[in-house]
């Protein structure tokens, strides 16, 4: 019994770090045709439910079955965990088994679990005729005898994708939006072809109130050799305002670059921009609902359809604005000094969000190397990913405060960007500082507090932001992260990590006391229901 009694209280800790989040969005002005168009797309893609668990797992209906008979409250716990982490093995813990006595099948369900990589490639290389099907992205791996078989997605998932196709079809009848009703026909037809191609250009030419992304795409949950396509979906309304603005925004990007804090000869023209989106998400299924809920994906993955028409780029902000209430402003409430609490904005994060994802086409991508044009990338090495980070950080709130000095934003935006930045730092270093966003982010914090551009209270373990300090350090940083990438220069690169990346007495106090705040949300969608 006792036994039992410390399981529940783990298993109890483990469901608070995700939060109940209710995700909708206004739907008062969409018109009666693309509403009924909604429907029929979600009822499609909750069949990517039942495919997605199978290929998590291939015994997953039955062992989810048996799990839900233990009426006990361990057991309910157990189920509840189960079904955010779509299995029986944490997906927040590296895979350790919660429900279960054995290890996770590294090759998920596409292939026989006890199948190694090194006999996959074996009977790959004695068997060509049979290569391409066996790697192909859209088909699960089965014994055949003493041999290997490849089943098409098509056939293996017919009793879920033939219905869901058929809804898609449905669906396109009802919309009066062209591309979209183009994009749900080609869509519904590679669910029986397995061929992707066209209908991952039709959704890149996507241009509709709603939108949807459906099928079989990232490849993480294969980790036994990254091959297979887990299926997924993401249903979402725009709404024409946030377009417009980020229209506007994209449109600055040239004059943001002219106004980094570096010489004029460091500046440098991007080549052609992709395609990027605001939404909010009114469904999502599949390999999208487990564990933690993305805040913004960048599809297709296809490089055929990234030469021709790029990535688009599709952030969640109903997602990003939960995750403000239930995760920022109560870390902000444990940290933040009292008198700044005020500030906090949800507008602002969400500004600093987008602005983060924007500033990544912004500043040097390419460095000249012994004579030779090499990318940024190759030049900082194991560096570059934090450092990148960190730069787009920083760089998000430098040019937020370059729209209200150009009277885009109010100028009371000012402090509430300047405090909602500072605290949304400590979300993300949460995620630890081994981890690129998680050591940007100490690089920030450290930065600031080194600078008195922020202060620390000991006594009360909270922060206080100093504005104009702040701005001043803002600059400074965006300046010296600009200059070394663009110089290339990984020892410049390397000293700052060393000496700002790391986990201080500062952040190690304000983790602990942000220890029992939910890490992510448990999304459900009143929309779909
Ligand atoms: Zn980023």
């Amino acid at each position: 019994m006792a036994k039992d009694v410390n399981e529940a209280t783990a298993m109890k800790a483990k469901l608070a770090q995700f939060a109940q989040a209710e995700l909708t969005t206004d739907v008062s002005t969409l018109p009666e045709a693309e509403k009924k168009a909604m429907k029929a797309i979600i009822k499609a893609c909750a069949l990517m439910d039942p495919i997605f668990d199978r290929q998590a797992w291939a015994t997953y209906p039955e062992f989810r079955a048996e799990l839900a008979k233990d009426t006990s409250e361990l057991g309910q716990l157990k189920l509840a965990y189960f079904d955010i982490m779509r299995g029986p093995w944490d997906r927040q813990d590296h895979h350790a088994p919660f429900a279960t006595e054995t290890a996770r099948p590294k090759g998920a369900g596409f292939y026989p679990p006890d199948l190694s990589a090194e006999q996959f490639k074996a009977y790959v290389k004695a068997h060509p005729e049979q290569k391409q099907a066996l790697e192909s992205l859209f088909t699960v791996v089965r014994r055949d005898g003493e041999g290997l078989k490849a089943i098409w997605y098509s056939e293996a998932f017919a009793q879920w994708l033939v219905p869901a196709a058929e809804q898609l079809k449905a669906a396109a009848e009802l919309t009066e939006n062209a591309s979209l009703k183009t994009f749900l026909k080609s869509r519904a037809e590679a669910f029986s072809s397995n061929d992707y191609y066209q209908s991952d250009m039709d959704w890149m030419d996507l241009d509709s109130r709603v939108e949807v992304t459906v099928g079989p795409y990232e490849t993480y949950e294969d980790e036994l050799l990254g091959l297979k396509a887990s299926f997924e979906c993401f249903v979402t309304v725009s709404d024409p305002e946030a377009s417009a603005k980020l229209a506007k925004y994209k449109a600055m990007l040239p004059k943001m670059e002219a106004n980094l804090p570096v010489p004029d000869e460091v500046k440098t023209t991007r080549g052609s921009q992709s395609p990027i989106r605001v939404v909010d998400v009114v469904y999502t299924s599949g390999d999208a609902r487990k564990s933690v809920q993305t805040i913004a994906f960048n599809l297709p993955n296809d490089e055929r359809v990234r030469k021709a028409k790029g990535a688009k780029k599709v952030m969640l902000r109903n997602i990003i604005e939960k995750k403000f209430d239930l995760i920022l402003r109560p870390i902000a409430q444990q940290i933040l000094d009292e008198s700044q609490l005020a500030h906090l904005s949800a507008e602002a994060f969400f500004n600093e969000t987008l602005f983060h994802e924007l500033s990544h086409s912004l500043g040097p991508a390419f460095v000249q190397k012994h004579g030779q044009k090499i990318e940024v990338r190759m030049a900082l090495e194991a560096s570059y990913s934090p450092i990148e980070e960190c730069k787009a950080d920083v760089m998000g709130a430098y040019d937020i405060l370059y729209l209200i000095d150009e009277g885009h934003l109010e100028k009371d935006f000012r402090n509430k960007l300047l405090v909602s930045y500072f605290i949304g730092l400590f979300r993300s270093v949460r995620f630890g500082v081994a981890e690129a966003h998680g050591k940007g982010a100490a690089v920030q914090i450290n930065r600031f507090l080194s600078e008195g551009a922020a202060t620390y209270d000991e006594q009360t373990g909270k922060f206080t932001v100093q504005p104009e300090k702040l701005e001043a350090s803002i600059e400074k940083l965006v300046h010296d992260l600009v200059m070394l990438q663009h110089n290339g220069d990984k020892a410049a690169a390397d000293a700052l990590l060393t000496g700002f990346g790391g986990m201080t007495p500062p952040i190690a106090a304000a983790l602990s006391k942000v220890q029992s705040i939910p890490v992510d949300v448990k999304p459900s969608y009143p929309l779909a229901d």
